[in-house]
């Protein structure tokens, strides 16, 4: 790396590829904070960005991709607040406008602001429309958006940004409805890189039978190494199989993250009366809710996006905890185009990382 110069994985036309390039290097100004970037993960939803047509997002291009970032603050803004110099920090990836009564607890993955924001074309996050993590240094609007990790492996440290805090904010919402009872059944619909690591997190954080369905044997090998009391493939017997696991009943919840129309009609399938479906993956499945209809009574649906400040400290602290491990396929940043190859034809188990080389 020149001094003068930052390499960085750019989207820089609509319908790609990225391209690896040399960008100028970034000198924080006013809150803002400079990460020399360790590690940073392949999300799928790169492939969102990277597929996008004109238009799809309210992004402006060129930007460096990459929204799952760990490093080293290297450099501070005169008012920059939050971690030191030379501490090693977990980017929180959803910015919002960091002033509205969603943001200043946290939640900026829920900003109220968002709509304005998209209107100007401000961007969504971390390689979201604003410069990312797939190069050798990012520029973080403020110290606000920073977790310290400590001595947390930056491989492990980068998917807990979005992989581990999409995953437990998704577990989040259906905690309440598991609540203590070892008998209550969740399904996890696809163990791909936020499937096993919300399996590892359900485990951790409630009592309740955990039951993991992917179109992959690899997959549910790994759903079992992460704690799963039971793993199927995607058959044609496949709600039938889980409605008996699940006494007959159907489960109290089902995380779905998928989102495609064949996860989506189990996921109503094996619903219990009453259940909680929260439907995470973004796979262009469509459900029509209406009563009454395929959906059982009193369910609940909910649509959880990323997470919040809170509770990426609390990923984090699992992680300290050796509660949760993060299944790493590890590529030099230079490879990112192979890796995203991989990502694209479901070959990586877990999670995809780079890492500046
Ligand atoms: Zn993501
Ligand atoms: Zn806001």
């Amino acid at each position: 790396m020149s001094t003068g110069r930052t390499r960085a994985v750019q989207l820089t036309r609509w319908g790609g590829p990225p391209i690896l390039t040399e960008a100028p290097r970034p000198t924080p100004t006013a809150e803002e904070v400079l990460i020399q970037v360790e590690a940073v993960g392949l999300c799928r939803s790169d492939l969102h960005v990277i597929d996008a047509r004109p238009g799809d997002l309210p992004y402006r291009i060129p930007f460096t991709l990459g929204h799952e970032v760990a490093g080293r603050v290297v450099r501070r803004g005169p008012l920059a607040v939050g971690p030191a110099t030379g501490e090693r920090v977990v980017v929180y990836g959803p910015w919002g406008c960091g002033s509205c009564a969603r943001c200043a607890v946290g939640a900026e993955n829920y900003c109220d602001r968002r709509a304005a924001l998209d209107a100007d074309r401000a961007g969504t996050g971390a390689g979201l429309g604003r410069d990312g993590g797939m190069a050798d240094l990012l520029l973080v609007p403020s110290g606000r958006l920073l977790v310290p990790v400590g001595d947390l492996a930056a491989v492990q440290a980068a998917p807990l940004s979005d992989a581990g805090l999409t995953a437990y904010h998704a577990v989040a919402t259906v905690r309440r409805a598991l609540g203590d009872d070892p008998a209550a059944s969740v399904i996890v619909l696809g163990v791909g890189g936020l499937g096993h690591l919300a399996v590892q997190i359900l485990r951790a954080t409630t009592n309740a039978q955990v039951l993991a369905v992917d179109v992959r044997e690899a997959a549910l090998a790994l759903a079992e190494e992460c704690g799963a009391h039971f793993g199927t493939l995607l058959q044609p017997d496949t709600a039938a199989t889980l409605r008996r696991l699940t006494g007959g009943v159907g489960a109290v919840a089902v995380l779905d993250f998928v989102g495609s129309r064949s996860s989506l009609e189990l996921a109503v399938d094996v619903l219990r009366t009453g259940g909680e479906l929260a439907v995470v993956g973004s796979g262009g499945g469509e459900l029509a809710v209406r009563k009454p209809g395929a959906l059982p009574p009193g369910a609940r649906i909910s649509l959880p996006f990323w997470g919040t400040l809170p509770e990426l400290e609390a990923v984090v602290s699992l992680a300290h905890k050796g509660l949760l491990t993060v299944e790493v396929e590890r590529f030099p940043l230079s490879s990112a185009p192979e890796a995203i190859a991989r990502l694209r034809s479901d070959e990586v188990r877990g999670r995809a990382v780079l890492l500046p080389d």
